[in-house]
């Protein structure tokens, strides 16, 4: 009796491990097999017909979910791993979008994650490009109608614009005043910035250059003052092409400054040559010139030649790259 038990017993393990022997046979390591067994009964059985590269690729990777094994299968060639694994997963690609995602995905400044944003708003611009950089600076969308929290722990990186907003109460705590030499006004800056303004100063007066701070830290009260005054020039759309709304200026993060020169104003400033000096040099003091007319569709607002902002480190990287710091921002320092 005994004997029987015993014998049945290891019947029944022959019959359990019979199939991972035959995986086993076939080349499937030991962590493929755990994750062949995972599987419901008809879909390990696809593993039994021999080595089969693209379908372990699939089992195994973290992503994969397998009521997806399908779709995968049928995308497969079409994309890399993590484009097929997430466009799948999040349901995106079908027969009818997929080729149109090959192309988006082309441009060089494509974001997966914004596939889905991509495919609603495709037709609607000149080219990839334009798709790519209205949707990456969210400017594809009604202006403030996302209110997304500025990340101020981006330090002199923080983006701040018609749809990154800062608090009411967010006020920078290394706040310095300006000295006279700089502006005929009361002004502060964020120190770092005001260190780097001073350097450009100085070598722009090395070049018989004469540039004059107009404005510079502007906390939450000031820019709604400032924006409600020119309401009553302006009407509102005009006002929005000039203007932030309070918690959406740059000037609010100390971060930006307003130049311009002895005897111009903010029309005569671009044609100046300090506005040229300025637009060739400052990013070697850590500035971008935050505006252009070329962006303003972009940017949202007109352009903006006495306007620099200050980034540190990063600005030559992002002068070079052409973007505007929307978008410059949504695909180098988002995530
Ligand atoms: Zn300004």
């Amino acid at each position: 009796m005994k004997k029987i038990v015993v014998s049945l017993f290891i019947l029944l393990i022959m019959c359990g491990c019979s199939k991972d022997y035959k995986f086993s046979k076939l080349g499937y390591s030991d962590e493929e097999i755990a994750a062949i067994n995972t599987l419901s009964e008809e879909n390990r059985d696809l593993f039994l017909k021999g080595y089969n590269e693209t379908l372990i690729n699939l089992v195994t990777n973290k992503q994969f979910k397998e009521e997806n094994l399908d779709e995968y299968l049928k995308f497969r060639n079409d994309f890399n791993d993590e484009y097929l694994f997430y466009l799948v997963n999040e349901n995106i690609v079908n027969d009818e979008n997929f080729e149109k995602i090959l192309i988006i995905s082309k441009d060089p400044y494509f974001i997966l994650e914004k596939t889905s944003e991509y495919l609603e708003f495709y037709g609607k611009y000149m080219n990839l490009r334009t798709l790519v950089e209205a949707v990456n600076s969210l400017s594809c969308y009604e202006q403030y109608s996302k209110e997304i929290a500025a990340d101020t722990s981006k330090n002199y990186l923080v983006l701040v614009n018609k749809f990154y907003t800062l608090d009411k109460n967010y006020e920078p705590d290394d706040l310095v005043e300006v000295d006279k030499k700089y502006t005929k006004y009361s002004l502060k800056l964020r120190k770092e910035c005001y260190e780097a303004y001073i350097r450009m100063y100085e070598d722009g007066l090395e070049e018989g250059l004469d540039l004059s701070i107009n404005s510079a830290y502007r906390n939450w009260q000031l820019q709604y003052d400032s924006y409600n005054r020119f309401l009553t020039i302006d009407p509102q759309n005009v006002v929005d092409t000039y203007s932030a709304r309070p918690g959406h200026s740059e000037h609010q993060t100390g971060l930006a400054i307003d130049i311009i020169s002895e005897g111009s104003n903010f029309d005569t400033f671009q044609y100046t040559d300090e506005a040229k000096w300025m637009a060739d040099n400052c990013d070697k003091y850590g500035f971008i010139i935050r505006y252009t007319d070329e962006k303003k569709d972009v940017t949202l607002y007109k352009g903006e030649a006495w306007q620099v902002r200050y980034v540190g480190d990063e600005a030559t990287k992002i002068k070079e790259s052409g973007l505007t710091f929307d978008e410059y921002y949504a695909y180098y320092l988002e995530k």
